[in-house]
């Protein structure tokens, strides 16, 4: 079973006994707007706090310490293989921190998004057509999850990082991305009431839900995205899904089989 979630209140009441402060603090945990993220709640990130930070996901998700790296050119980027014992982990402590993740609470959940990606490397939802996005959508999905157990993680700053991100062809929107941090916490709130949960991916049941609920707007974004980038030629792991052979339960299915008939209707 996992961990039991402190309940919000305690988080509350600590804050209080601390810091008359407290209110303020406590609202913009999972709400911070640009000053917040900028000028509040910061600490200084270390070496040592950023090595801590992996660990304890790679722990939490029993994974393998994956192999470190500084690079320049990226926020945060993991790449691995169908052998875990490979996956590298690339970040940049310097544009993360001018992004927002400035305190170790959003650094911690920019690494369990990261360390997701190796935990759903064989994972294919098939839920649209680009499965990078959903695999994208997974991985904040899980943050979301993860912000809910044991210590109560703020999840703030991360949620307003990215919002600042636009749709590419490799990852949604990032409104889109904050929203389902949202309805992770949400999810799995929902499903440890009811006693459902014994592993954190069981969160996951909830994500077809999501994007049947978002559709439209993920199918509408994609396009444009594919427009945008028609001349790059950059390769992407689309997979056309075959919608009508998916049972008739299938929440997809019963979209697309009423967006396909009123297509039909309109030629
Ligand atoms: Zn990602």
């Amino acid at each position: 079973m996992l961990k039991d979630v402190n309940d919000p209140k305690n988080a509350y009441n600590e804050l209080m006994t601390k810091d008359p402060m407290f209110w303020a603090k406590f609202i913009r945990r999972h709400q911070a707007n640009f000053f917040d993220v900028h000028f509040h709640d910061k600490e200084i990130l270390t070496e040592k706090d950023i090595y801590n930070a992996i660990k304890r996901v790679a722990t939490f998700f029993d994974l393998p310490m994956p192999i470190v790296n500084e690079r320049a050119e990226i926020l945060a980027e993991v790449v691995t293989s169908e052998n875990a014992e490979e996956t590298e982990l690339y970040y940049n402590t310097k544009l993360m921190y001018e992004a927002g993740i400035n305190n170790n609470d959003t650094l911690t959940l920019a690494f369990v998004h990261e360390l997701a990606h190796e935990l759903l490397f064989n994972v294919r939802f098939m839920l649209i057509e680009n499965e990078l996005w959903i695999q994208e959508l997974a991985a904040d999905m899980l943050v979301g999850a993860f912000s809910t157990i044991g210590d109560d993680v703020a999840t703030g700053k991360y949620k307003y990082v990215l919002r600042q991100l636009p749709a590419s062809m490799t990852h949604p929107d990032g409104t889109l991305r904050a929203a389902i941090v949202e309805y992770g916490r949400e999810y799995i709130t929902q499903m440890r009431k009811q006693g459902e949960i014994d592993d954190i991916q069981e969160v996951l049941k909830g994500l077809p839900a999501f994007v049947y609920g978002h559709y439209q707007e993920l199918q509408d974004s994609w396009n444009d995205v594919q427009l945008e980038d028609d001349q790059d030629n950059v390769p992407v792991e689309t997979v056309p899904i075959d919608y009508e052979s998916s049972p008739d339960t299938n929440l997809i299915k019963q979209y697309y089989l009423k967006h396909k008939n009123r297509k039909d209707d309109d030629i």
